[in-house]
């Protein structure tokens, strides 16, 4: 039989009613917000009413450095807490939104896959419940005000060649990554040279996934840096009065959304900043909500755990002040061949000797991992192809490392592949052993926090940063923003900065060629390669074959 593809597998799906799915977590009809039948947010009054329950066991799901093979790290989410839900544990899971640009560009949903997905897929992959474009309208209403001010004749002396706030949209188009604004004539303004990030590349996405509600919110969008003053002085969205309307236009985004596993589990999907030049984890509110009504919440967090798992812990969860019980770590056999060496198109031979070889990056992270105080399962996500031998071979290792690798064929099965990862995991949450500490304190200064990941996260030699770097994170460090945590953006295929060097390499050096200050998000980026705000369309786009049938049923999103 051939396999269902994502789709087929989603639109069997027996939905129930999002009312009922709430309910199981204690969540009343009257504070759900209903989007159609399967799609809710929830109220801020019920959010608000929450604030003294305690809290549920919070676990991260990551993964290896990722290789073309894939992964599975939202699979393997989505199937734990069915997993979860069906050895009779009350657990959520908490993930991302999807992008609209990508999905038009290559191929591939954010729901994910196989028999363990959230639904409804095609929604969660369009437009949803409108989360992004009411961060586009935000973000672009500041631009406007920004360009108006001037117009008017720029009472803070704005530098017309210092505005660093761009404009956004969510659609994958290089052709507006530079453009010149205000041409043809008095009456448009004064020209300039800007350009267009992607939605999820916005602070104001950041700044809504790490907001505890809407006064954080709007502190925060008032504290963005937007430009420059000829004295080289910082304007914020606060001296241009637009953070009261930018919190208007997101007051609804800021509600998390609730929609159902497909065994009817429940899962909150809410924001998706980027995971390079921001923190690239689902809302704070939407898993401190979580954790309030769950007993269990699995998280997933993006790229692999040099990248996505730091940035969690050291961003998210110290800003939150959350604290997770356990990390599961997803590899797979294919992932290690890859790392051990073999490629792409030889995946489908049986290797245990390469499997072998590529089991040290699986090892540095964990490591890695427990550095953070935080016991580490490793999840083996089950491809049809792998053997029985390979997958020997990654346990073994595994248990050489003093930790575990459980086989999960969540994708096959959904939360029945599952159960036995479910009832370790629990396990292991429950044991108290986790005594989580982030990497580095706020005082320490912001080159020694990138030296410190650089050195115990990407097992560097240390950083290399020109003077004008150097002076430009001691003049920030000056200006009060010293305290502020460190997201780096550099590629997510290898620890180091050349995606080419898989495994766990040595003796390399992290190059910072640009540093960013995200005000109002709170961390200071630290560019180490490159990184693309405005992605572009492949040459043939998966836009080419998205169509309706005859059923007005969406065709070739995934
Ligand atoms: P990540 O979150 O790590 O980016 P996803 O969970 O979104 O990865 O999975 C990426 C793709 O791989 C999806 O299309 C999914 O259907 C597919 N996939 C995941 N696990 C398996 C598996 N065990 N067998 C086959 N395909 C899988
Ligand atoms: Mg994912």
């Amino acid at each position: 039989m051939a396999v269902k593809t994502d789709i087929q597998i989603a639109r069997e799906a027996v939905k129930q009613p999002i009312q009922d799915v709430g309910a199981r977590l204690g969540i009343g009809a009257g504070d759900m917000l209903p989007y159609g039948h399967d799609k809710a947010k929830i109220s801020q009054s019920f959010i608000s009413s929450l604030r003294d329950r305690p809290d549920g066991k919070l676990i991260l799901v990551t993964a290896i450095n990722p290789t073309p093979a894939g992964e599975g790290k939202t699979t393997t989410t989505v199937g734990l807490g069915d997993g979860l839900n069906r050895i009779g544990k009350r657990a959520a899971i908490c993930i991302r939104e999807a992008s609209l640009g990508p999905n038009f560009g290559m191929k591939g949903g954010a729901a994910g896959g196989g028999h363990a997905q959230v639904v409804p897929m095609e929604d969660m992959n369009l437009h949803f419940t409108g989360d992004f474009h009411a961060i586009t309208s935000a973000h672009n209403l500041l631009a406007a005000m920004i360009d108006n001010h001037i117009y008017w004749g720029n009472a803070l002396d704005i530098d017309l060649r210092r505005i660093v706030w761009r404009r956004v949209l969510d659609m994958n188009d290089r052709a507006l990554r530079d453009v010149a604004t205000s041409l043809g004539g008095v009456a448009n303004g004064f020209p300039r040279q800007t350009g267009f990030d992607i939605t999820v590349a916005s602070e104001v996405m950041a700044i809504l996934c790490l907001a505890r509600d809407l006064k954080d919110l709007e502190r925060r969008l008032g504290d963005m840096i937007v430009a420059y003053t000829r004295d080289k002085r910082p304007v914020c969205c606060r001296d241009l009065k637009a953070d009261g309307a930018m919190t208007v236009l997101l007051k609804d985004a800021m509600q998390p959304n609730l929609v159902q596993t497909l065994e009817n589990n429940p899962a909150f999907v809410h924001g998706g900043p980027f995971a390079n030049i921001a923190h690239g984890c689902n809302s704070v509110i939407a898993t401190t909500t979580a954790l309030k009504i769950a007993d269990y919440v699995v998280t997933e967090a993006g790229f692999g755990a040099d990248l996505g798992a730091e940035k969690f812990l050291n961003i998210k969860c110290r800003k939150a002040g959350l604290a997770p019980s356990a990390v599961v770590l997803v590899a797979t056999v294919r992932a290690m061949k890859m790392n051990g060496g073999v490629a792409k198109g030889d995946l489908g031979a049986e290797n245990v000797a390469a499997v072998q070889d590529g089991c040290p990056n699986l090892g540095r992270h964990i490591g890695n991992l427990q550095g953070f105080g935080v016991p580490v399962i490793v999840a083996i996500n089950h491809f049809s192809g792998d053997t029985e031998a390979e997958v020997k071979a990654v346990k073994d290792y595994v248990a050489r490392q003093g930790t575990e690798a459980v086989l999960c064929r969540h994708w096959a099965d959904g939360g029945a592949g599952i159960e036995e990862l479910a009832h370790k995991v629990v396990a292991l949450a429950d044991s108290g052993q986790a005594d989580f500490k982030v990497l580095y304190p706020d005082d320490m200064p912001l080159l020694d926090k990138i030296e410190t990941i650089a050195r115990r996260i990407y097992h560097a030699d240390g950083v290399d940063a020109d003077d004008r770097i150097r002076s430009q994170l001691a003049e920030w460090q000056e200006h009060g923003y010293g305290h502020l945590p460190i997201c780096v953006a550099k590629t997510q295929y290898s620890f180091t900065t050349d995606p080419t060097r898989r495994g766990a390499p040595t003796g390399h050096r992290l190059p910072v060629r640009e540093v960013r200050l995200s005000a109002g998000a709170g961390f200071v980026v630290a560019i180490c390669g490159e990184i693309m705000t405005m992605p572009g369309l492949p040459r043939n786009p998966a836009s080419e074959t998205i169509r309706l049938d005859s059923e007005g049923q969406i065709e070739g999103l995934f």
